[in-house]
């Protein structure tokens, strides 16, 4: 991508959301000499972007190709950090583990792993004592029931405000960006071609083009100009400690617990049963919080008397096959959707990928999002297998 392309030069842009996908486009899209507004009705990462888990990862994702955009982009996140002098990102390695007698599971991760290896995925096969001492000292890993404990060391997680605060903001700083803190309600057309955005407060901003980031609403988006985006909206509950003694350097995929740090000394939760909890709106007066920290303790034993501090709950933008839906509208003209799950693990590629589809590039790493793919076909819900 040449940056400072004058093909470009003065075209206008807006963004809808800065969530991690639009504030990377966006900074992308300024970088190349566009003129580019972002519309966001809160802040920047106030959307699921700053209420997921954020694991960094490829490690359950299918097909190959899919694999590899994630693979590829948890490497453009630390360069993207490095270019933006940001320190969100937290590459410490991933460890999954099951236990023996879990006959099924010991299957599936071993599937897994080979299938990993095949991809070129970089994985090591530890033992629980070997976990401990190397990586991870304040857990307890019972050797006596786990065999093997599976190593990715290119996994991390991120702080989702720290990136999309920071993108926004660059795009702003250096590149001449404008936020706009408002709600889009609507697109303005001229001839029928869409020729900006119209905003709860009024305003109406011109664009030759109109990015859709609006992550989990962004299926309202696409109705203001009268189609369907094939999305469904998927709630996820998360819970976060008080700060707590406890050295956690990996992301950690448990029987009893899914967890990694989360700034601050604190622990971000997550796990078996809780996305059930979103449904509901728990908070600290439901016992499930804290029943959350006390299933972390059987594995970390230094989290014994620390308290939930909070919950979060997100919203997974979840396209209908599973897979990321981006490109340029077939039937709305002046339209580009940005809409995916995983949207935190792949924004660093997504944003590059955008800017070279915008300079005509037509990037063959796209070809399989395409928005077009759905057709007038009917198409079936996915569950998460992965996030
Ligand atoms: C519990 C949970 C766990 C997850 N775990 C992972 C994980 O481990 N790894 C991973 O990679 N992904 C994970 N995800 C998914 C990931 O978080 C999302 O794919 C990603 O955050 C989506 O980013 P986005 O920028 O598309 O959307 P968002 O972050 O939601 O951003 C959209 C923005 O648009 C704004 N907006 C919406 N409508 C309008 C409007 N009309 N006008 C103006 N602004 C508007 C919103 O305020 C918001 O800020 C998880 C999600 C959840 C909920």
């Amino acid at each position: 991508m040449s940056i400072g392309s004058a093909f470009l030069q003065g075209a206008q842009i807006v963004v809808i959301g800065a969530g991690a996908v639009g504030s990377v486009v966006a900074y992308r899209l300024a970088q190349t000499g566009a003129t580019v507004t972002i519309v966001e009705s809160r802040y920047p990462g106030a959307g699921t972007s700053g209420n997921t888990f954020a694991w960094l990862n490829a490690f359950s994702k299918e097909p190959r190709h899919y694999h590899r955009l994630n693979a590829g982009s948890i490497r453009e996140h630390q360069d993207l950090a490095r270019e933006l002098d940001g320190d969100w990102v937290h590459i410490g390695g991933g460890l999954t583990w099951v236990y023996h007698d879990d006959e099924s599971g010991t299957r599936k991760l071993r599937d897994r792993v080979r299938q990993l290896h095949q991809w070129g995925y970089r994985i090591e096969i530890l033992t629980p004592e070997q976990a401990m001492r190397d990586l991870e000292p304040d857990l307890f890993i019972d050797p006596d029931r786990v065999e093997e404990v599976v190593y990715a060391p290119i996994e991390g997680w991120l702080n989702g405000v720290g990136l999309c605060h920071t993108a926004a903001s660059s795009a702003v700083r250096r590149y001449g960006a404008r936020i706009v803190r408002d709600e889009v309600a609507g697109f303005s057309t001229r001839y029928g071609i869409i020729d900006g955005v119209t905003l709860a407060s009024g305003e109406t901003l011109p664009a030759d083009t109109v990015i859709n980031a609006a992550g989990p609403t962004a299926d309202r988006i696409a109705g203001f100009a009268g189609i369907e985006l094939p999305i469904t909206q998927q709630p996820g509950f998360l819970v976060v400690t008080e700060p707590a003694p406890i050295n956690l350097k990996t992301i950690v995929h448990s029987p009893e617990i899914f967890m990694h740090g989360d700034g601050g000394w604190r622990v971000l939760l997550q796990g078996e049963g809780f996305d059930a909890m979103a449904e509901h709106n728990v908070d600290l007066n439901h016992p499930f919080p804290w029943k959350a920290v006390e299933n972390a303790t059987k594995i970390a034993p230094t989290l014994r008397g620390i308290k939930p501090e909070g919950t979060r709950i997100g919203v997974r933008p979840m396209p209908k096959d599973g897979l990321p839906i981006i490109g340029f509208d077939s039937e709305v003209p002046g339209l580009y959707h940005t809409v995916m799950h995983s949207g935190i693990t792949l924004a660093a590629t997504v944003g590059r990928l955008v800017t070279e589809d915008f300079l005509g590039a037509e990037p063959p790493e796209l070809e399989p999002y395409r928005p077009e793919r759905f057709g007038a076909q009917s198409t079936e819900g996915v569950q998460v297998t992965g996030e």
